[in-house]
């Protein structure tokens, strides 16, 4: 049985008696809207944890953008169910009220790498991540939180608020888990039209043969505009960015001259795809 909490104080109890026996306590947190590459993350921390915590939370602090936020999918029967069937042991799922009570003045800020791209499109997103994940590992206390590759940046973001701010808790990167024709898992993917669904594809194969490129050889600059104007072609519009950063510290990369990550955010219709793979 999954056992659902709404409080932090009742959470800080349950993980406490956990600690006593001597359980590793692992946290996966998401917004909720669960598909198979969120379960990926809870399997990775049934694994290497005794006790999981699966946190579902639509963090108003991290959208800029009023409308994604009121669109954002909200599911919490069927999320349940999900979690009940991976035996996940308790899904915390405080109110807004609850992690921002009346008063609450902190933000946790991450400069450097959170600047570049989702960071420059996506203005205060980051600090509201980095502020809710703070708060998710004060109040579950848990020494293993799973993110997903999917947000490349955000895994990276939170890596470093977590070493800036000597948090006692080991981040695990989980691979991206896609469709079968290659479309990233998004919780998002459900507001895409048949005919969007159809398209979204494109994204990761256009970017996987512009990666093959680079590392046959292709300058990053020309193999990257190809990409882009194949990715329009195939119905995007508005590609906010399409860049290969390096993966130490995501620093612009102009030659392929270390390991390199491309990531990509575009529009298809009214929703903003993003996804990223390795050079
Ligand atoms: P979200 O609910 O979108 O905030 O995502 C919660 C966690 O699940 C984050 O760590 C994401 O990176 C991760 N995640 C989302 N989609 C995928 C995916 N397709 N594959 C792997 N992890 C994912």
């Amino acid at each position: 049985m999954t056992q659902i909490i709404r409080t932090s104080a009742e959470l800080r109890d349950r993980v406490a008696a956990w600690k006593r026996s001597g359980m590793l306590v692992g946290v996966v947190p998401t917004m909720g809207a669960l598909h198979d590459g969120h379960m990926s993350l809870v399997r990775e921390a049934r694994k290497q944890s005794d006790r999981v915590i699966v946190t579902i939370f639509v963090n108003p602090m991290q959208f800029n953008n009023a409308s994604d936020l009121d669109k954002y999918p909200r599911d919490e029967a069927h999320d349940l169910a999900m979690l009940e069937a991976e035996g996940v042991d308790v899904l915390f799922a405080p109110g807004v009220d609850e992690v921002y009570p009346d008063g609450f003045a902190t933000k946790v800020s991450v400069s450097g790498i959170s600047e570049p791209l989702e960071g420059a499109f996506r203005p205060g997103h980051f600090d509201g991540v980095a502020t809710v994940v703070s708060k998710l590992f004060g109040m579950t206390q848990a020494g293993r939180a799973f993110f997903g590759e999917k947000d490349w940046q955000q895994l990276q973001v939170v890596r470093r608020l977590v070493e800036d701010l000597n948090i006692p808790i080991r981040i695990i990167g989980c691979p991206t888990i896609r469709e079968t024709d290659g479309l990233a898992m998004s919780s998002r993917n459900v507001r895409l039209s048949e005919a969007e669904r159809a398209q979204a594809p494109a994204l990761h194969r256009i970017m996987t043969a512009a990666a093959e490129q680079i590392r046959a050889g292709a300058p990053i600059g020309s193999a990257l505009e190809q990409a882009k104007s194949e990715i329009l072609a195939a119905g995007f519009h508005d590609i906010e960015y399409l860049e290969v950063r390096s993966v130490e510290g995501l620093r612009p990369m102009e030659t392929f001259s270390e390991p390199g990550r491309m990531l990509v955010a575009a529009y298809l219709g009214d929703v903003r795809l993003i996804d990223n793979i390795a050079v």
